[in-house]
């Protein structure tokens, strides 16, 4: 292992780079700084998120670039607005002894005309996200024909987000004889063919295998069935009590659903997506960061620019199309030596992707039950005792202990052990005994939709008069029915396309609304009719007492050591509770 001095730095950035407290070069660095120092070449490195590849190509275009002149000579160009400022911040604390230095970031979002002003300053290095940086070359506000030197970094992610067109656009101005630097973490086919098009003989560096996933993060997979995610996720949170985690959605809808049912199920979460205001974002963010939230949920190009190094679970909740994405997501934990857990939560038409996943990261996952009420009360219990232990003793309650000290006279420790724990226990406990198992097995055969059907008595079947002859498929119709009812992608299911009529179950306390929404809606200038079905595939319908009660979906899991109760639902309605007025109370949670 070098120094980096030994790496052929010079010290106005050895200087910096003791100022930050780095000691030694990691990997890609060691790899990278030497090859990009000594040689003008392009180059392809693959390594995974949080490596340190923003040090390993900005050390050497500041080592390579002329500071005294004022002409544009490097040119950075990453996915998304976060990471473009945090690259530049850390561009501008790599160079802070280099005299004359200026870095300036170019993104969507912010005065177009300020950034062009401090280009015109003089940026010896532009950091740009490439719509934006599209959008000032067009309009001459930029010059990068004289640039030297390019870097694309996050390439796979930049091409996953559509940016293919752009950032040959932006090249296609930049000098022919210039070196180009491309970082990705993983080596789909669109980079393999960026890396072929726009650069020549490029050297190739690895740090682990490609694609590959970190070793010090762990692998996990919980079946259940579609509609009992939400559920799963906060068992997953209940059994890991100081869980500081990343949620990953779909879609924004998605995002912001999961997101405000654990706010109103008493977990410290907070939602990042795309249709959030930047202030609101950086709000979050930083609560994040604070650990003010526990759980930020957020859609994976959102994501994109966290950079906190503590996270301890990265939770799927919904596994992402593409799967190259989970590396990223994956790659939000265990970073800086640290361990950390990625859990999926999938249904079990969804296993082939679990298994293609394994393929591609090299590493297996664990099948993992979702852990039952009762080990969430025991693992819930032992981190109040240990934090009980663990608990300095503030020296103003002396004057309130006399009373209390009278009240407990004839009571043993023991005893009060008992008395004290039970206040908890009997709380988780009530609310879990009746809990059910939410994992469904991978080897039995049977649909996932015919088994619940019949025992499934919270969800209502519905007739509606659109079919086949309409230009519905049940994917259609299951698109529709989550669009205009605004439901998610689980809370829409058993969707039957017949030639004039269909069939489509909710769950039941989604029935009102549904049916509310339908009594005077237009589809193509025709009225569409909705209700309750008593039939369905032959069998009759009008038998559902009796069915399984679902007690999970009572109340909402413990919530975070905030302290806050959940108060009762788990399904995404609203009108559950005005429907059944009876909402069951719960102990609230001391706060803690
Ligand atoms: P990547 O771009 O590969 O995801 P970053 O460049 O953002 O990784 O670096 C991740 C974190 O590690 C940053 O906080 C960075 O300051 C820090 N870091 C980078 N290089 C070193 C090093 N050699 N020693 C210690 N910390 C480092
Ligand atoms: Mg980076």
């Amino acid at each position: 292992m070098s120094t980096f001095q030994e790496l052929g730095l010079n010290q106005d950035l050895l200087n910096a780079i003791t100022d930050l407290g780095f000691t030694k070069p990691s990997e890609v660095q060691e790899k990278a700084i030497p090859i990009l120092l000594e040689t003008e070449t392009d180059l392809v490195a693959l390594a995974q998120t949080g490596t340190g590849k923003t040090a390993a190509f900005g050390f050497p275009m500041l080592e390579k670039i002329d500071v005294n002149s004022r002409t544009t000579q490097g040119l950075i160009l990453s996915p998304t607005r976060e990471l473009c400022l945090q690259i530049t911040n850390e561009m501008k604390q790599y160079g802070k002894y280099c005299k004359g230095l200026n870095v300036v970031a170019i993104y969507g979002g912010s005065s177009i005309h300020d950034q062009a002003r401090d280009v015109k300053r003089g940026a010896q290095i532009i950091v740009a996200t490439p719509g934006r940086m599209k959008d000032m070359i067009s309009r001459r506000m930029v010059d990068i024909s004289k640039i030297q030197y390019s870097v694309l970094d996050e390439a796979d992610e930049m091409l996953n987000m559509g940016f293919k067109e752009d950032i040959t656009d932006i090249l296609s101005h930049t000098p022919e004889d210039k070196n180009t630097w491309l970082f990705s973490a993983t080596m789909p086919r669109e980079v393999a063919a960026i890396a072929k098009n726009f650069m020549a003989d490029p050297q190739e560096i690895t740090v682990g295998n490609k694609n590959e996933s970190t070793t010090n993060v762990s692998h996990e997979y919980y079946m259940v069935n579609a509609r009992d995610r939400y559920q799963a996720l906060k068992r997953l949170a209940d059994a890991n009590p100081d869980i500081f985690s990343v949620v990953f959605c779909r879609t924004k809808r998605d995002t912001q659903r999961v997101a405000e049912q654990l706010i109103e199920d008493g977990y410290s979460a907070g939602a990042l997506h795309g249709d959030l205001s930047q202030n609101q974002r950086d709000l979050v963010m930083k609560s994040f960061r604070n650990k003010q939230i526990q759980m930020l949920v957020a859609t994976d190009v959102a994501a994109r620019g966290i950079d906190v190094d503590n996270i301890t679970h990265v939770i799927n909740y919904q596994l992402p199309d593409e799967i190259e994405t989970y590396t990223h997501r994956s790659g939000r934990t265990g970073r800086a030596g640290r361990t950390g857990v990625s859990m999926v939560i999938v249904s079990r038409s969804e296993t082939r992707k679990i298994k293609s996943i394994e393929r591609i990261i090299k590493r297996k996952f664990d099948k993992k039950e979702v852990p039952d009420g009762m080990e969430i009360c025991e693992v819930q219990l032992m981190a109040l005792a240990n934090k009980i232990h663990n608990t300095e003793v503030n020296d103003e309650i002396e004057k309130y202990l006399t009373n209390i000290n009278q009240l407990f006279e004839n009571t043993s420790k023991d005893e009060l052990i008992k008395k004290f724990f039970s206040v908890e226990f009997s709380r988780f406990y009530n609310y879990y005994q009746k809990s059910k198992n939410l994992n469904v097995s991978e080897g039995s055969r049977d649909r996932e939709s015919r088994d619940d059907f019949s025992k499934n008595s919270n969800s209502a079947r519905y007739f509606i008069n659109v079919g086949s002859k309409d230009g519905f498929d049940w994917m259609k119709l299951k698109d529709f029915l989550k669009e205009v009812l605004e439901l998610g992608r689980d809370d829409v299911f058993k969707v039957e396309v017949k030639d004039s009529f269909s069939f489509f179950n909710t769950e039941k306390d989604q029935q009102e609304k549904v049916l509310a929404f339908f009594t005077d809606y237009k589809h193509e200038g025709r009225f569409v009719n909705v209700e309750v079905s008593e039939n369905r595939g032959g069998g009759r319908r009008n038998d559902r007492r009796g069915g399984r009660r679902r007690d999970d979906k009572k109340g909402g899991g413990f919530g975070n050591r905030n302290g806050r109760r959940s108060n009762g639902g788990d399904s995404y309605s609203k009108s559950r509770r005005s429907e059944s007025g009876s909402r069951e109370e719960r102990p609230r949670r001391s706060r803690r």
